[in-house]
């Protein structure tokens, strides 16, 4: 559904993409891991163009993102993100943080959308708090509530910027619980995380990074239990 070629991302002199190839298919979940500074974020925000590549292509369904005539109206509706600070609308109920963006994006009617809205929140485990604003709530259900926001626009792929690394430890557990059941739908998901024990549970493909480009790219078992290359080795030991 994703496929990279090639791309580079340089912020003036500095080159924090290098020679980025990946290839994601229809419904599969995608982890990437890596230090601090190794570029995971610029990849996904290149991905959803929140970055411009310096060089290189994106393709979406085989078409190519960068280009001139792309629809990147439609693009920008088919791919979703969940950032580490939820972006809430703090002035609407969590009903409307769900309902509005399904009106105005993709016109659909006040009834439609709270159906749906109100579906997605159930699975989410929020549905008690549909009339709640953002500020009566902890960190975890923000995040899901977040979350349940960008699956209301049904997403070919969701990509997710560390979820959980600003939220209390006890409400990790809810948010993973929640990106878990997601996962099993069948939903296309890139996931940039520092959670080891969630990303080798869920992930079918495990993604290292490492100064920029990708050092290590396998399944959980290869990358967790038998990673083929020093730099893997050398940054999962900090996680044992
Ligand atoms: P973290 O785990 O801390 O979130 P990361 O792997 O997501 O790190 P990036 O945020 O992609 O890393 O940053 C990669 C490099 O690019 C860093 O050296 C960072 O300083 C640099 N960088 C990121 N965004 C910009 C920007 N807008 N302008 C200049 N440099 C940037
Ligand atoms: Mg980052």
């Amino acid at each position: 559904i994703i496929e990279i070629k090639n791309l580079q991302k340089k912020f003036g002199d500095h080159e924090v993409l290098r020679d980025i190839n990946l290839d994601v298919h229809r419904g599969e979940v995608v982890s990437i891991i890596g230090r601090s500074g190794s570029g995971k974020s610029t990849l996904l925000r290149s991905i959803n163009l929140l970055e411009t590549p310096t060089s290189g292509e994106i393709d979406f369904n085989g078409s190519n993102i960068l280009a001139r005539d792309f629809d990147l109206q439609h693009y920008r509706a088919k791919v979703g993100m969940v950032f580490q600070s939820f972006n809430l609308f703090n002035n609407l109920t969590v009903l409307d943080n769900i309902v509005v963006p399904q009106q105005t994006v993709l016109k659909r009617d006040t009834a439609t959308a709270k159906q749906h809205a109100t579906e997605i929140l159930e699975q989410m485990g929020m549905a008690p708090f549909v009339n709640a604003k953002p500020a009566q709530l902890s960190g975890g259900q923000k995040q899901r509530v977040a979350i349940a926001r960008a699956v209301a626009m049904d997403p070919d792929v969701l990509l997710f910027d560390e979820p959980t690394s600003a939220l209390d430890p006890e409400m990790v557990d809810d948010v993973l619980a929640a990106m878990s059941a997601l996962a099993h739908t069948g939903l296309t998901m890139i996931i940039v995380t520092h959670e080891m024990a969630f990303a080798r549970d869920i992930s079918d493909r495990v993604v290292f990074m490492d100064q920029g480009v990708i050092a290590e790219d396998g399944s959980p078992e290869q990358i967790f239990n038998h990673p083929q290359e020093a730099r893997t080795q050398e940054f999962l030991k900090r996680y044992l």
